[in-house]
């Protein structure tokens, strides 16, 4: 499995090893509270190395799936990238921002002149992308302030 993809299925192997923890760990006590679809999936993300991200309350975060419509779309987190999860199709996406993000930056280092807005290039300094940011007039939307052009170090 390819970690740096914008979108994946998750395979068939992962699934399994998420339905053997699933199977392992089920006690009396706990069967009531897990669900034989979600609970399998949630453990093989897990497994996979995706945290769940979760309401302040503990709550797992969920969305209608843009690819099946089920309603179970489930946020992770891997290596500081939102992904959202659908256990009933197995559609692996990351966030709609964070691939918008992610393209950007590699139409940049592709040598790429790319507009950006400041809360974008915040993002790039967090993510500790080498910048050269340079004010330049928008060919687009001439006269706005308010965008810029950034180019890498070299
Ligand atoms: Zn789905």
């Amino acid at each position: 499995m390819c970690n740096t993809a914008t979108r994946f299925t998750l395979s068939d192997q992962a699934l399994e090893r998420g339905h053997q923890q699933y199977q392992a760990t089920m006690t009396e006590s706990n069967r009531v509270i897990r669900d034989s679809l979600l609970t399998p999936f949630a453990m093989a993300m897990k497994l996979e190395g995706f945290e769940a991200v979760t309401h302040p309350s503990g709550c797992m975060l969920f969305r209608e799936c843009p690819e099946c419509r089920e309603t179970y779309s489930t946020k992770y987190r891997k290596a500081g990238v939102i992904y959202w999860a659908c256990p009933h199709c197995r559609d692996v996406a990351m966030d709609d921002r964070e691939a918008i993000q992610r393209e950007k930056r590699e139409r940049v280092l592709a040598g790429e002149k790319v507009v950006m807005s400041n809360q974008e290039l915040d993002g790039w300094s967090d993510a500790g992308m080498p910048l050269n940011v340079v004010s330049l007039p928008n060919p687009d939307r001439a006269g706005l302030k308010d965008v810029w052009v950034v180019y890498t170090k070299d």
